[in-house]
């Protein structure tokens, strides 16, 4: 008899929280480590912000609350959602959650049976997929092309669309890509929707990098294109757009209140309630007017950051790398890098059950870690089905420009470091 059921096999993970095992290895074998693996914003929550969770905790606002999130935090979401979408939304159709994350196991868990076919970006979050296949779904990734600035277009999702497609994930701005995609592009993808899939087939937009957006651009959502309201769920949340990850804070909007019982119900089941005094502190980073003064001084910092990271990158023999337009991540495409330093060549000379685990972006980033002090995240992390010969890294630009800098110089001397690389496959063993 086993101890563990055979479905949690299924289950992935998010190696941006695994990273963290090989980061302290690093670090007690001596060495130190930039880290560029950082999925949140290098800034604390504001005090504004702060404040209310603080007085709320001391006036004993510390006891369960309404499962589907309090009234007031209901109300300015959908107020906030409405403005910005152009859409007219009841606050009874918002659910509140322990995160961004819970309502894309919830969406899962509500629309697919096994077997269903559930469409997803690639490279991707990779909790999306995660969650497909721990539910027996069948995940159908849309790979995304470097060469369209990570966007897709709507011929591309036509042909994965069939009569067993039950949910569709958008994500824009695109973790890990920084691509957004524009409102446009956005109708052209619903027009693909509405004509080729049934009423009932869901949109999963996830919106939770709405605020960190550049050049002036305006965020759009798929949700805001005529007819697609009634079949989007939007989800967003706190995490990133207020550099609140650890408060654990998010939410959905469903298109009816009959899917936003399921909802309810599923958190009652999981979570009871978020914390009240976090949603009041979250209904406060939403109302303030100094909420605006402080997420448009951290985006332009990340936008700062992302001209210099690209150029540098850019400048290094063997990556090329894609302007972002949101989000604060690059995604640099490190195939010729690959090449040159022999990371290609040597991985196919791994033994099978280790060539499977590690391609070659994995090596590298491997390479950059263990022997350079640089910690990235490798493409498998975001999407695994249909990724071994894509060779990209995700850098993290929520961390100080001047580390940006050194770590950026680190990738550079590690590209040409063919001695160091030789070494490292040789004692390949102690890094797995
Ligand atoms: N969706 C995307 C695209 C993300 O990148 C993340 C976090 O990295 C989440 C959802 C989950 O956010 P949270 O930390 O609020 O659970």
């Amino acid at each position: 008899m086993k101890i563990i059921a055979n479905r949690i096999k299924l289950i992935g993970s998010e190696n941006a929280f695994k990273v963290g095992d090989d980061i302290r290895r690093c670090e007690a074998m001596g060495n130190r480590v930039i880290r560029f693996n950082l999925g949140e914003p290098d800034f604390n929550s504001a005090e504004h912000i702060n404040r209310v969770a603080i007085e709320n905790i001391q006036k004993g606002n510390s006891h369960y609350c309404p499962p589907a999130g309090i009234e007031g935090l209901r109300k300015a979401i959908a107020k906030q959602v409405s403005e910005t979408r152009g859409l007219s939304i009841d606050p009874e159709r918002v659910i509140v959650t322990t995160g961004g994350k819970p309502p894309i196991g919830y969406s899962l868990m509500t629309y697919t049976n096994p077997g269903d076919e559930v469409i997803y970006p690639s490279p991707g979050f990779p909790i999306y997929e995660s969650w497909i296949t721990f539910l027996g779904a069948k995940p159908v990734p849309l790979h995304l092309d470097e060469k369209k600035g990570f966007s897709f277009t709507a011929k591309e999702l036509k042909k994965l669309i069939t009569k067993k497609t039950k949910l569709i994930f958008i994500n824009s701005p695109s973790n890990p890509t920084g691509g957004v995609l524009s409102k446009e592009e956005l109708e052209e993808i619903a027009a693909v929707i509405l004509k080729n899939c049934d009423k009932n087939v869901r949109v999963y937009s996830d919106e939770i990098y709405e605020h960190i957006i550049f050049d002036g651009l305006k965020h759009a959502s798929i949700a805001s294109v005529k007819g697609m309201a009634e079949r989007t769920i939007i989800a967003s949340g706190h995490s990133k757009s207020y550099a609140m990850t650890g408060w654990r804070l998010g939410y959905a909007i469903l298109p009816t209140l009959e899917e936003t019982a399921v909802f309810k119900n599923l958190n009652i089941n999981l979570i009871s309630c978020t914390p009240p005094f976090i949603q009041e502190a979250g209904r406060e980073a939403i109302e303030s007017s100094e909420s605006k003064i402080v997420v448009g001084r951290m985006v332009a910092e990340f936008e700062k950051r992302r001209d210099v990271v690209v150029k540098k990158l850019n400048a290094i023999p063997g990556i090329t790398c894609a302007m972002p337009k949101g989000a604060f991540y690059v995604f640099p495409n490190i195939g010729g890098l690959c090449e040159s330093l022999g990371v290609i060549a040597r991985q196919k000379k791994l033994p099978r059950a280790i060539q499977e685990k590690i391609p070659p972006a994995t090596l590298f980033q491997k390479f950059l870690l263990y022997k350079h002090g640089v910690a990235t995240m490798d493409r498998r992390s975001f999407g695994q089905i249909g990724s071994a010969k894509m060779h990209f890294l995700r850098i993290s630009t929520a961390t100080k420009l001047e580390l940006l800098e050194e770590g950026i110089e680190k990738i550079s001397q590690a590209a040409t470091d063919r001695e160091g690389f030789a070494t490292f496959v040789k004692e390949l063993e102690q890094y797995l």
